[in-house]
């Protein structure tokens, strides 16, 4: 860590400061300048630092202390240079295949989930997404058929040969979602329930963790830290849109996160451009836009009859769309050195 003192921190607080983390057992790399001090602490173990931290923050002679490791391990990029593979039952995330991962926002009926997964399956989506429990802003809306909805995503992906991603809410339902689900979803509204993190940090299955709407690209990380030091190491993410200003999207993309988790994580990355624009006329673009920033993954809403959908219908593309335009996807996919 880096102690920064105060702009005119006198000799004595200096030497009092460097006394103190001498006195914890550590090395200091003073810098003495001519017009403020840094202090440079070597040696402090990761579990001490925060109280380490905490204690020269409170000194007013000190102005600000910096921990120079990142604030997350098992996520970074140093801990797995060469990247991370999640074998989600015979179904690649990560590496050199692109993973297509659509189906319906949410389980409706059998018959609207059967055609959608029919339609992902056919263009070459091995993984059928769809929601059980739906987290809603509005209490009124529809909340998802819950275990029913579980049930027919494990029946129609089997008969498809399809593996299940859908979300899980509550901590208290980890393990029966675990049941049926191949990937255990955490939606946007959920990346800082820690209880829930923690929960799904118990089990093995696969974990995606959707950046909140809100959240900067370390807290996103320290969201996947959680699942990881819990001891399940199948963690992936998913950018699926943050607010900003804009208001013609539903979010605003930000395709600059999958370079930037790249450089920071181990972990793959998935595109949402569904939730990401809430446009369906913009998901096509923004496919495109995240193959070419070299995103590991793609999360797409399929719908067979968008204007018919209980949710999400104006970001959901049509079964007759979602075919061809994979094909259109093909030719970008291969000058960008992956396999779909
Ligand atoms: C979804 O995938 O349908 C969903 C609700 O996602 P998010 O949590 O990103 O809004
Ligand atoms: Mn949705």
């Amino acid at each position: 860590m880096i102690v920064v003192m105060a702009r005119g921190a006198t000799a004595e607080e200096i030497k009092d400061v460097e006394k103190r983390i001498t006195d914890w057992g550590y090395g200091v790399h003073p810098i003495y300048g001519a017009e403020r001090t840094v202090i440079g602490a070597v040696g402090v173990p990761e579990a001490d630092k925060a109280r380490y931290m905490e204690s020269l923050e409170a000194l007013s002679c000190v102005e600000q202390v910096i921990g120079i490791l990142r604030p997350y391990k098992f996520a970074s990029r140093e801990f797995h240079p060469e990247g991370t593979v999640i074998d989600v039952k015979g179904v690649p995330v990560g590496g050199k295949q692109i993973a297509l991962m659509a189906g319906p926002c949410t389980v409706e009926t059998y018959a609207q989930t059967l055609e959608s997964a029919e339609a992902c399956y056919a263009a070459g989506a091995r993984i059928l997404r769809g929601g059980a429990y739906k987290p809603s802003t509005s209490p009124y809306s529809f909340q998802g058929h819950g275990e029913d909805a579980l049930k027919m995503l494990r029946d129609i992906a089997d008969s498809l040969g399809m593996r299940v991603i859908t979300e899980v809410m509550d901590p208290r339902n980890v393990e029966l979602v675990c049941r049926y689900a191949d990937i255990l979803q955490i939606g946007t509204r959920n990346m800082q329930n820690y209880d829930l993190l923690r929960e799904v940090g118990q089990v093995k299955t696969p974990v995606m963790v959707k950046r909140g709407m809100w959240a900067k690209i370390e807290e996103w990380l320290q969201a996947a830290e959680y699942v990881l030091l819990g001891g399940n190491p199948n963690v992936m993410l998913c950018e699926r849109g943050i607010r900003t200003f804009e208001t013609y999207t539903r979010n605003t993309m930000d395709i600059s996160a999958i370079p930037a988790v790249k450089e920071l994580s181990h972990l793959p990355i998935v595109l949402d451009p569904s939730q990401g624009t809430g446009r369906r006329s913009l998901v096509e673009a923004m496919t495109r836009a995240g193959v070419a920033a070299g995103a590991d993954g793609l999360l797409i809403e399929v719908h067979p009859h968008p204007d018919q959908a209980l949710k999400d219908g104006a970001q959901s593309l049509t079964t007759e769309y979602f075919g061809p335009m994979i094909e259109r996807l093909k030719p970008l996919v291969e000058v960008c050195g992956r396999t779909l």
